[in-house]
């Protein structure tokens, strides 16, 4: 079989696996990277696909699959949770590059073609994608919705982990890794050099600082993914007794509303609808002004501060030294929230300044730290493992680790490279 990584080689960002094993091509995920200015698209590759399988509903692994579709059709296979969400960070991203003044990378006409080609799955279904090659979803533990994939190919069986968490937070119970056995692994390494705090530990510190900077009078913003982390921050502020108003804005409205939709996906609903009633939902720009009378915790995308309204809500309290931004997730390198972290300035929509503000980050993180990444490599117990979505030095070091201590063929290829694989 062969293994091309057309995005995600050596970087976190636009996931494209192509696999093609037999007479079957199938391409794993198909995401766009958000940078600072424009976003990157996966390399382009040669010929058709008989399907696309999308881990879940993030941008850097759903994010161009509109753009197939612009000159050709496949069948894109997704959880329903995966698929509604998709929806709305593919339409997103087109009003996104239209306010930013750029060409966005497919039209409506696009996303609805993939819409009507997109047929959904539960997770432990057994889904024929060719004659001879099928798969099932895994619950992966990372986002509602979010699944491995397990590939059986006449040339053996591959899973791929999109991205993935064993450990439970408080939306998810953690990935499913019974059965999960294969020949082949893609895997993630976003995170091989660290392993997590523990998240109780975490959560402490995190209420501590928010109360803290409330008790001065200041604001606190935090800059979240509408899907996934935006849902667990609120639990936490909620269930730590924060009393300030929390004020809830942008595309991360949509996506609870989504996530509610699909109860089965997330560990604890009831609990969900109930801590989503004590907050406030922002609708309207004079919800935002009043947002800004009094001090409260203001939870919005975007999560890298690309875009949403978390730009108005910085640009507001820019010169208050009391009020704090603070990060809960992954930055990417060259993304605004990374260059605000770490050089104090603040740059949007063409403009850029020097803010008072103070700044911290709490690594909640919904991937696997680097112990769980060796303990997904024991139970997939596979011959070969393939590094994808880490930067340079991680998916570098990790695939050499397990080369000498896991006994596995590891690789961590470049973007554009293609391995082959004999087994
Ligand atoms: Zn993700
Ligand atoms: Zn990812």
């Amino acid at each position: 079989m062969r293994i091309g990584v057309y995005g995600a080689g050596r970087e976190v960002g636009r996931s494209a696996i192509l696999v093609e094993a037999s007479k079957t091509r199938v391409l794993l995920d198909y995401g766009v990277k958000i940078t600072e200015t424009v976003p990157e698209f996966p390399l382009p590759f040669e010929g058709l696909v008989d399907g696309i399988i999308v881990s879940h509903a993030h941008l850097d692994h759903t994010g161009y699959v509109p753009h197939y579709f612009q000159e050709s059709e496949a069948n894109v296979f997704m959880t329903p949770p995966t698929k509604d969400l998709s929806l709305l960070l593919w339409k997103d991203m087109i009003k996104v590059a239209k306010r930013k003044e750029i060409e966005p990378p497919y039209a409506m006409k696009d996303i609805k073609e993939a819409e009507s080609f997109t047929v959904t799955y539960d997770y432990y279904e057994m889904v024929p994608v060719t004659s001879e090659t099928s798969f099932e979803f895994y619950d992966a533990g990372h986002i509602p919705g979010s699944a491995f994939t397990k590939l059986y190919t006449p040339e053996g069986k591959i899973l791929y982990t999109g991205d993935f968490k064993i450990e439970a937070t408080r939306l998810h119970n953690g990935a499913d890794l019974t059965g999960i056995e294969a020949d082949v692994l893609i895997m993630e390494s976003t995170y091989a050099d660290e392993d997590h705090p523990p998240r109780k530990l975490l959560e402490q510190r995190f209420v501590e600082s928010v109360k803290e900077t409330l008790d001065e009078g200041g604001f606190v913003i935090l800059p979240v993914f509408a899907v996934g982390r935006a849902q667990e921050m609120v639990d936490i502020l909620v269930s730590n007794g924060v009393d300030a108003p929390i004020w809830f804005d942008g595309m991360a409205r949509e996506a609870t509303k989504i996530i509610l939709r699909y109860p089965e996906y997330i560990a604890n609903p009831g609990r969900l609808k109930r801590i989503m009633r004590k907050v406030h939902w922002i609708r309207t720009s004079a919800d935002r002004k009043r947002a800004l009378e009094e001090p409260g915790v203001i939870v919005t995308t975007a999560g890298m501060m690309q875009g949403g309204p978390v730009i108005f809500y910085t640009t507001a309290l820019r010169n208050d030294p009391k009020s704090k931004v603070i990060f809960t997730g992954y930055l990417v390198e060259d993304t605004p929230g990374r260059r605000l972290l770490e050089e104090g300035v603040f740059e949007a929509d063409g403009y850029e300044f020097k803010t008072e503000l103070k700044v911290e980050r709490y690594d909640f993180s919904a991937h696997a730290g680097r112990s769980e990444l060796f303990e997904i490599v024991r139970r997939v117990n596979p011959s070969h493992v393939v590094v994808v979505h880490g930067d340079e030095e991680n998916a570098i070091r990790l695939a050499e680790e397990l080369n000498e201590q896991e006994g596995v063929k590891a690789f961590a290829p470049k973007l554009g490279e293609r391995v082959d694989i004999d087994l």
